[in-house]
Parts: structure tokens; C-alpha cells; sequence
């Protein structure tokens, strides 16, 4: 026997002998960061997951790197958060010549703030045309998420559903018990009066009990103007408004500027998991959001 052939029977034997072959991760996309870290959770070891949007890259207006191109059409699934807030994603995604891909819009099942009431148009410059798309800064609306993701795993992956949803339950206990302990941190500040550069921030403060008096923003994705500014500077004054709650991938020029008039505190709150460092899960995302907060408005 040559030694080729003796070489190929030990691989071909090799192979035979192995009880579990290396599978292959399931490849997921993701059009944020935050929707990444539940993948994650949900998926554990079984998937590898990328983000499009970075954390510290504004969510409604995604720059798309080449090296996406190839991602998504190697991908099995694609979570968005819907609601027009990552628009800008699916024409990528629909013309990436993948038939195979599942997409999953995160947003079914959630409970749903800041619904115009009356008709708006992107045209207009306004970004939440279907009501306010930051639904995952109420830790609450997370189950449904999470939900929604584990259908879209059990879809591609049905041999491991028992570990998808052993996997989602764990979390979501965890996050029962942490979204408790932020309630209770919070509780002091309840009915705090805020102003904030956009509306990121409805459902957090609608969770924690926080009011919103004003937003830098005249509407949902049009820069603050002069006017705008000038007369929330007065309303701040007039309604004892202290704190300004601000987005890291703005620029903080208004809100300094109306600081330095009102002496009001302003806060650099991250909503995008890496939009600070420490972050990089949902949990430690809100986490580091409340901490911040605590720290900023305890006497
Ligand atoms: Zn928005």
C-alpha cells in the first residue's frame, strides 16, 4: 500500500469516527447593535451575529460598508427593528440575491408609543412615520423581541429549538430581575422633568417614569433651529426642567448651548449597545443608561 492510500484511509476514518462533525453557526445580520445582543442570547454558540449600524452611528441614517454586501448574502437570517427606523437596509438585503434568507421584524407584538395622529410623511422630514421606533429602550417590550427571534432561529434550525428557547427563557428571567432592580433605582426620580435632543427616549421614560417636556428636534429628524430652541429655553425656565437627556451620535452644541442658559445637566445616554464602552449587551446597555442617571440626579 502506498502511503497516499494509507493517508486517505485514516482521513476518510477519521471523519467516520467523529461523533459530532462540526456544524456549520447560523449567520444572522442584524440592522443595530441592541437587536445583535439579543441574537446573541437567544442564539448563543449555534450563531455568529453582525451588526450593519454601529454604536455610535445614528440608526436612521446607516452608511453600509462594502464588506456587508457579502454578509448578507451569506446570511440565513436578517432581524430589523422595523417601523421605518432601518429602512435604509432593505433594499441591501432585498436585492442581495439570497432567496434563502429569513427576515424577522422585531417589532411584532410590542406595545407601540407615539402613533401620529395625523398623517406625516418621510417627506417632511419626519422619521417615525408609524409611531416612535425606540421601542426597545422599555426593557419590557424586550419579551416580544426575543420571541420574535427565537421563531425566526426555530425556522432555520429547527433540530435545536429545545436550546433557542432554553436560552431565551434564561434571559429573559435575568432580565425580569435586572429590570426590577432598575425600577427600584429609579423610584426616587420618578416624575423628573427631562428634555431630550430626540425621541429616543418616550419609552424608557414612559417605563421609569420619567417626563419628556420638550424635544431638541422640532419634529423626529429636523434639526433644532434658533426659534425652536429660544423657546424651549423659556418653557425649561417657566417648567423647572433640569436635565437633558442626549443621544451619543448627535452633536451636543444645543443641548451645551441651552445648559450653559438654564443650567440644566446633560446626560450622554447611549441607546445602541458599543455606544459607550461597557455596552455591548442589552442588559449592560440599560444598565449603563440608569447607573448614569442615578448618579446624575442623586442629592
Ligand atoms: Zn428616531
Amino acid at each position: 500500500m502506498k502511503n497516499s492510500t494509507v493517508t486517505f484511509f485514516v482521513l476518510v476514518l477519521a471523519g467516520i469516527a467523529s461523533p459530532f462533525p462540526a456544524q456549520a453557526k447560523i449567520k444572522v445580520i442584524t440592522s443595530i447593535t441592541p437587536l445583535r445582543s439579543l441574537v446573541e442570547s437567544v442564539g448563543g454558540d449555534l450563531v455568529t451575529v453582525r451588526s450593519i449600524g454601529r454604536g455610535s452611528e445614528d440608526p436612521h441614517f446607516v452608511e453600509v460598508r462594502p464588506s456587508f454586501i457579502m454578509a448578507i448574502t451569506d446570511a440565513q437570517l436578517y432581524v430589523e427593528v422595523g417601523m421605518s427606523l432601518d429602512i435604509w437596509a432593505r433594499p441591501l438585503i432585498e436585492n442581495a440575491r439570497n432567496d434563502k434568507i429569513v427576515i424577522v421584524d422585531a417589532s411584532k407584538g410590542i406595545h407601540i408609543l407615539g402613533v401620529p395622529t395625523q398623517r406625516v410623511s418621510p417627506l417632511m422630514g419626519d422619521v417615525h412615520p408609524q409611531g416612535n421606533p425606540h421601542y426597545w429602550m422599555d426593557p419590557d417590550n424586550v419579551p416580544p423581541m426575543v420571541r420574535n427571534i427565537l421563531s425566526g432561529l426555530v425556522k432555520i434550525d429547527p433540530a435545536h429549538e429545545a436550546t433557542y428557547k432554553k436560552n431565551a427563557e434564561q434571559f429573559l428571567s435575568q432580565l425580569k430581575a435586572k429590570t426590577q432592580e432598575w425600577t427600584d433605582e429609579l423610584k426616587p426620580f420618578k416624575g423628573t422633568k427631562i428634555l431630550t435632543y430626540h425621541e429616543s427616549w418616550e419609552y424608557f421614560a414612559d417605563r421609569f417614569g420619567f417626563d419628556i417636556e420638550g424635544e431638541e428636534e422640532p419634529k423626529p429628524g429636523i434639526p433644532p433651529s434658533g426659534s425652536h430652541t429660544q423657546d424651549l429655553i423659556q418653557m425649561m425656565k417657566q417648567n423647572n426642567v433640569h436635565v437633558i437627556f442626549q443621544e451619543n451620535y448627535y452633536s451636543t452644541s444645543t443641548s451645551d448651548m441651552i445648559a450653559s442658559k438654564t443650567g440644566a445637566k446633560v446626560l450622554i445616554l447611549p441607546e445602541l449597545c458599543d455606544g459607550e464602552p461597557g455596552t455591548s449587551s442589552y442588559i449592560d446597555l440599560v444598565n449603563y443608561d440608569v447607573q448614569k442617571i442615578v448618579a446624575a440626579l442623586k442629592r
